[in-house]
């Protein structure tokens, strides 16, 4: 049976051409857009595309979405696998880089495609936990008693049941060495209707610690039902962090970012991480130059409180930890 969320995200747009005709945007030609979204295809969930702007090409959420052209170049130094990620993998699903932290890749699917995604080409179908593979995957953080938090990450494991994450929950649990349980997921802001009872229940009543870190770039990505949202998560005590990829034309500003905190905070969310881009292929017109990315961060510093400073990182393949910037 369908939920609202699930009846919610099979509404979704899947053809450029549907939301430029809801947001008034004459249809530019773009002979280039088959290949596009061949390589990665377009979706966006009718929630978030309520909060876009008519009639405004330079939307920063809409940039999120749009398909480029420029996602066609192959540049030397934007490659597949930017953050090293297959070299990390330790069993089907399974990816460790750091000490005491293990992430399962829960499912491939999101209900939005961000086209500076940095496992926009990452081999979903080879390496993520089938039904069939969950096992393997729970046997090897049982046989590591280093492990102490799994992260669910995808894809947006929020793509998958309620019945299915409480089962998995539930089997983390069981493992006596793991106190923590993580969600990097970015459904409460592009589909606020998946934070149900349900979830909210499977998150509280296991003995694990639970963080939600969610993914927002901009404060237009909030309105109402996502403060409805987020405020489920803080009644139920649950940690809220939120991360920001830094993104040309989208949020590479200051005050754009001032913003963000600020409403995150309002959300009872803490700003987490400022990522720069990971250089995955396709994405090279969303990036900024370290000195811009530094200038930046430097004017958040003099205005923000210092717990609403995010960290400035990026991730460099084969360091132990997510590399300080600035
Ligand atoms: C980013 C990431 C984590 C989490 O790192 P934190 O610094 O703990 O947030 C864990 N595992 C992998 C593979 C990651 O890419
Ligand atoms: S929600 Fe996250 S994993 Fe999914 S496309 Fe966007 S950035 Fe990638």
């Amino acid at each position: 049976m369908n939920t609202t969320w699930q009846a919610e995200l099979a509404e979704s747009f899947t053809r450029l051409s549907d939301l430029l005709d809801f947001l008034e945007l004459d249809e530019i030609h773009r002979p280039e857009f088959q290949a596009v979204t061949e390589r990665f295809s377009f979706r966006v969930t009718p929630s978030y595309a309520r909060r876009m702007s008519k009639r405004n090409p330079r939307d920063p959420l809409l940039l999120q979405v749009l398909p480029d052209a420029r996602e066609l170049i192959d540049h030397p130094n934007y490659a597949s696998d930017p953050v090293g990620d297959l070299d990390a993998v330790t069993a089907p699903g399974v990816l460790q880089k750091y000490r005491g932290r293990v992430l399962l890749i829960t499912t491939g699917a999101c209900a939005i495609h961000c086209r500076y995604c940095f496992r926009r080409n990452f081999p979903y179908d080879a390496n993520m936990i089938s039904k069939r593979q969950e096992q393997d995957a729970l046997d090897a953080i049982r046989a590591d008693r280093s492990i102490r938090e799994v992260i669910l990450s995808g894809g947006d494991p929020l793509v998958l049941s309620d019945e299915r994450l409480a089962r998995l929950i539930e089997q983390i649990g069981a493992i006596p060495h793991i106190r923590r349980l993580r969600i990097h997921t970015r459904l409460p802001i592009v589909l606020p209707s998946r934070v149900t009872a349900e979830l909210i229940a499977a998150l509280t009543e296991t003995r694990l610690k639970s963080v939600v870190v969610i993914h927002a770039n901009h404060a237009n990505e909030f309105d109402r039902d996502v403060s409805e949202a987020l405020a489920a998560f803080q009644k139920a005590r649950i940690c809220l962090l939120n991360q920001t990829v830094l993104l040309k034309g989208v949020n590479d500003d200051a005050e754009i970012l001032i913003r963000l905190s600020e409403t995150l905070f309002e959300n009872g969310v803490i700003p987490y991480y400022l990522h720069l881009l990971d250089k995955a292929r396709g994405t090279q017109h969303f990036d900024l130059t370290t000195d811009k990315a530094l200038a930046i961060y430097q004017a958040m510093r003099e205005t923000l409180p210092g717990y609403l400073l995010p960290k400035l990182v990026r991730e460099e393949a084969g360091r132990p930890y997510k590399t300080p910037v600035g």
